[in-house]
């Protein structure tokens, strides 16, 4: 193995979220609440299969063992399956994670198990179908759900469900969400609304603590789990009546950037220190043929020296993203 990335901070990066595309066909309103435009970059082709080889290859050759898939919305792209393929047959990539709307999952997550994909996260902002219409701007949770369901019939052990926790939208779902997941395997994610560039005052009416949560929580008997190497910042909770986990992502806190051990490359092949830096590097000169992975794995290594030890978010900086669809959620 090549030399493991690490920045200035001893911090090691097991863990690459791979944007694949940066459109989507829903209109969450705190990320798309126009839907998709597209960006008019010159260079506006995404990643292709060969391209992205190379860059999951040079990552797991420096000490990478996990990939999320993400977008836009990943499923989206024709080649979704070959993309899944690709990264898995990967060597020292063990684990294969997507983020997904959900829309497609239905139809085609055994595909998806098949091409080697160990992990989904879906997007499930509401129990209720009004509610989760009124913030995806979609009517789609029968579709959502039922590709849950049908997650674990092809043989997905667990599922995640992401949840972004609005006040006065969501925020008081805690009972029917816990209602859901006592026999289900599902590890429930509420994540603390972000504030990104194109976001005007949703941030300031929406945004909502995950403490009261948390709260909650333990004053019901929840134990927080112990984190594992290659694991996401979020928070776990178990409880010995429930099947499913809570999982609680508070970027907001002031200890959240200390466990980062993930690094982003972007649709369109730029490397991204942290969702919220402020600007991304150029790989795409490196990724067009195998011939060049060394000076690939040598230009990571060095732009990692810049990374900062944390995003700017309390400040109200949120770094160039316009949303969390252009480099990857
Ligand atoms: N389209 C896929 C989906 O929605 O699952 C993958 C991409 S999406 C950008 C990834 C995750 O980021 C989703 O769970 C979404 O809810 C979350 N997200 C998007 N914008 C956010 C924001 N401003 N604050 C917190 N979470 C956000
Ligand atoms: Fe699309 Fe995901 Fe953004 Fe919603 S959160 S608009 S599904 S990319």
């Amino acid at each position: 193995m090549a030399q493991q990335f690490e920045d200035k901070f001893n911090r090691k990066f097991y863990y690459l979220r791979l944007s694949v595309t940066d459109v989507c066909n829903f209109k969450c309103t705190y990320c798309l609440p126009d839907g998709y435009k597209p960006s008019g970059q010159k260079n506006s082709s995404f990643l292709t299969v060969p391209e992205v080889k190379r860059v999951v290859s040079a990552f797991a050759e420096c000490g990478t063992s996990k990939v999320r898939i993400t977008g836009g919305e990943p499923s989206l792209r024709k080649d979704f399956i070959d993309i899944i393929d690709t990264v898995s047959s990967t060597s020292g990539i063990q684990k294969v994670a997507t983020t997904t709307n959900g829309y497609r999952m239905e139809k085609q997550v055994a595909d998806w198990k098949q091409a080697g994909l160990t992990h989904i996260n879906v997007s499930l902002d509401s129990l209720d179908p009004r509610m989760f219409h009124q913030i995806t701007g979609e009517n789609k949770f029968t579709q959502v759900m039922a590709g849950i369901d049908r997650a674990f019939e092809v043989g997905y052990e667990q599922v995640k469900v992401n949840v972004v926790l609005m006040k006065d939208l969501n925020s008081q779902e805690l009972p029917n969400f816990l209602n859901w997941i006592k026999d289900r395997p599902i590890q429930l994610r509420f994540i603390e609304l972000m504030q990104t560039g194109e976001m005007d005052d949703l941030f300031h009416k929406h945004h909502v603590s995950g403490v009261a949560i948390r709260n909650q929580l333990i004053a019901n008997g929840w134990i927080l789990k112990v984190r594992a190497v290659n694991d996401g910042p979020a928070q776990v909770f178990v409880h010995p009546d429930y099947q499913g986990e809570i999982g609680l992502i508070m970027p907001y806190e002031k200890s959240f950037c200390e466990s980062c051990n993930r690094l982003r490359v972007s649709a369109r092949g730029k490397l991204h220190m942290c969702l919220f830096g402020d600007h991304g590097v150029e790989l795409r000169d490196l990724l067009q043929n195998d011939l060049q992975q060394n000076a690939l794995m040598e230009r990571i290594s060095q732009q990692l020296q810049n990374k900062s030890q944390s995003h700017f978010l309390h400040d109200g900086n949120s770094g160039i993203t316009p949303h969390l669809a252009s480099i990857g959620g």
